[in-house]
């Protein structure tokens, strides 16, 4: 039986987690039945300020592939609350790259991609509520009036001197801002949220901002306001909103959760949600060797030239490694076999690019490159002659067909299929010594040959190996197999081969921990990343679409690149070689 048919059976039920647990407890208890809505409904966050990445990756698979486990749906929602950094280009590459990962926010005909800016008008009578009700006020410190009385961890701050101003007053200033009568930080909106006030343990209810002015553009809402809600105001709203049920984030938000729920169970109690309001739950975000993730260091690579953009194919975004040519499944892959918990790891990079060989091994079509040519000439092969050789598609699914590939006196092969002096063990290509013969060896899909000598450049480097071939011993003709020989390499007619350029990445950085303790991670640059070649492949490649993914045998993974590939021209990248060569170093 074939892979193909093995892999048409039902997916293996995925491995439990501690999210699949609560969810499978609230499902038990009943907690989210509420009529025409699913049990679940979860939601990926993204602020429209940057490009996403493998880490966001592993949450999209989380709450993406949670909703779609358990038949409910996660929602696509722009938290777009800081207008100077945000932009619509962001927002367009984001809804690409999560739908390219393989996932959607459709659910009966319903587009569920909200942005947090929709909520603009809510959110704002939200506060004014929170101000009437004595939950809210505005202060009129400075803003290094603020950071000094704010105190430190451990250390209790300093109340506002306008904590008990009248909710009146409080109300009034709020409109004002609203109306665009003070400049940026001169009011600003706090929660007021215990008596504990700016002693309260834990800094993120110390009175926390809820609203700021900023005189600045948004690129959706215009220059409809001045006043913009905080992340931590937003966020919990924005959930309550939508209806979410589970609330999944990553550990540093462990912090923000008393205020979700304060904020939330107020609001509530002021009328604005039913009960059960949203629960908020955090796992541990994604940390992968020989990266660096943060989107200010992304950007860093970006704007000082060090990589070519965003899409640079060894750039851990999601627009990179599509364009290194990593596919949807083998990131799904990936995330599964990481699994999710609340343990901060190191997943090695060597596991992303495992899943990615994992995915692409039974798919990808094979193809014969010559990355390194040393010309062969067979001297007693009829110049002019072309033979036909076929080869599989590829070798485990004889269904996919045959593909042919001509054969001729001038071949290219690998400069390191030839020694000059073979060392002990060496099968390939090396030339009579004494009374020793030549080697014998098969070219692929080809014939036997024997080597007879080779010719040296001015510069001392080899120009051209010279064999003889055995007309008899044709693969897959009858005989064929009675010359036994040791070395079998890839070969490629030097008359017909397609000339291509090959783009041979490599691991962006030399260090598994490229940032740790704050050093300059630009030190741990990878010289070697990106090697450009002229290659020469078997002429049916010419066909290439971008995007197409093969195996160059005893190379790797290849895949034509989608920006600059043209018709009849591909361009290739190197997914990644065949096994691991990072390991033991
Ligand atoms: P910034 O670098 O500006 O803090 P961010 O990476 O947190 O940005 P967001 O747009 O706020 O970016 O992230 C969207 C979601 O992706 C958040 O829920 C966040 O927790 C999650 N996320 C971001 N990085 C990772 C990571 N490395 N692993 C898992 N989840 C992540
Ligand atoms: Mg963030």
């Amino acid at each position: 039986m074939s892979n193909e048919k093995n892999k048409a059976a039902p997916a293996p039920a995925p491995p439990a987690n501690f999210l699949r647990n609560i969810i499978d407890q609230d499902l038990a208890a009943g907690t989210y039945v509420r009529a025409g809505l699913p049990p679940v409904i979860t939601r990926f966050p993204p602020e429209p300020n940057g490009y996403l990445h493998i880490g966001h990756a592993k949450s999209i698979c989380v709450n993406f592939g949670l909703a779609r486990d358990y038949q409910g749906r996660c929602h696509l929602r722009f938290d777009d609350t800081n207008p100077e950094k945000e932009d619509t280009e962001y927002v367009d590459t984001i809804i690409d790259s999560v739908k390219w990962l393989g996932f959607s926010w459709e659910q009966q005909g319903t587009e569920h991609l909200h942005y947090a800016s929709d909520y603009f008008e809510q959110l704002y009578h939200m506060a004014e509520y929170l101000i009437t009700s004595g939950h809210a006020y505005v202060d009129s410190q400075s803003a290094e009036e603020m950071q000094k009385n704010r105190g430190n961890f451990g250390a209790a701050g300093t109340n506002s001197p306008f904590r008990n101003r009248p909710a009146a007053e409080s109300l009034a200033l709020f409109r004002d801002m609203k109306a665009g009568k003070y400049k940026d930080g001169e009011h600003i909106v706090r929660a007021k949220i215990s008596e504990d006030g700016m002693a309260s343990p834990n800094m993120n209810m110390r009175d926390p901002a809820i609203y700021r002015i900023r005189h600045a553009h948004h690129h959706r809402t215009g220059d409809a306001w001045c006043i913009y809600p905080m992340y931590d105001y937003t966020h919990p709203i924005s959930d309550a909103l939508e209806q979410i049920t589970h609330s999944l984030c990553t550990l540093e938000f462990a912090d923000h959760r008393p205020f979700y729920d304060w904020l939330l169970a107020t609001l509530a109690e002021g009328g604005f949600f039913a009960q059960p309001v949203p629960r908020q739950y955090e796992f541990s975000r994604l940390n992968l060797t020989y990266l660096v993730m943060s989107k200010r260091k992304l950007r860093q690579l970006v704007d000082e030239g060090i990589v070519s953009g965003w899409d640079d194919p060894r750039m851990p975004t999601l627009v990179g490694l599509r364009r290194r040519g990593y596919t949807p499944e083998a990131i799904q892959l990936f995330c599964e076999r990481i699994g999710v918990s609340k343990a901060d790891a190191w997943i090695d990079m060597s596991t992303l690019e495992g899943s990615l060989r994992d995915d692409l091994d039974p798919k990808a079509p094979r193809a014969t490159a010559v990355l390194r040519p040393l010309k062969l000439i067979i001297d007693n092969f009829p110049a002019g002659l072309s033979v036909a050789c076929t080869s599989p598609v590829h070798p485990h699914f004889p269904e996919r067909g045959l593909r042919t590939f001509p054969i001729t006196r001038e071949l290219w092969i690998e400069q390191d299929d030839f020694m000059e002096v073979p060392s002990k063990g060496y099968f390939r290509f090396f030339p009579p010594s004494g009374d020793a013969p030549g080697s014998r060896v098969r070219l692929r899909h080809g014939y036997v040959v024997e080597c007879t000598g080779y010719d040296k450049a001015a510069d001392g480097s080899v120009a051209a190996v010279h064999v003889n071939y055995f007309e008899d011993s044709k693969s897959g003709t009858e005989g064929s197999n009675t010359y036994k020989v040791k070395g079998n390499i890839h070969w490629v007619s030097a008359a017909t081969a397609l000339e291509a350029e090959v783009r041979l990445y490599d691991r962006l950085f030399t260090e598994a921990n490229p940032d740790a303790g704050g050093k300059d991670f630009k030190a741990a640059l990878n010289p070697n990343a990106l090697e450009v070649i002229t290659a020469y492949l078997e002429p049916g490649m010419s066909a290439t679409l971008p995007d197409q993914r093969f195996q160059f045998e005893r190379h790797g993974y290849f895949v034509a690149d989608r920006v600059d590939s043209v018709p009849g021209k591909p361009v290739f990248n190197r997914v990644t070689t065949l096994k691991d060569s990072w390991v033991a170093k």
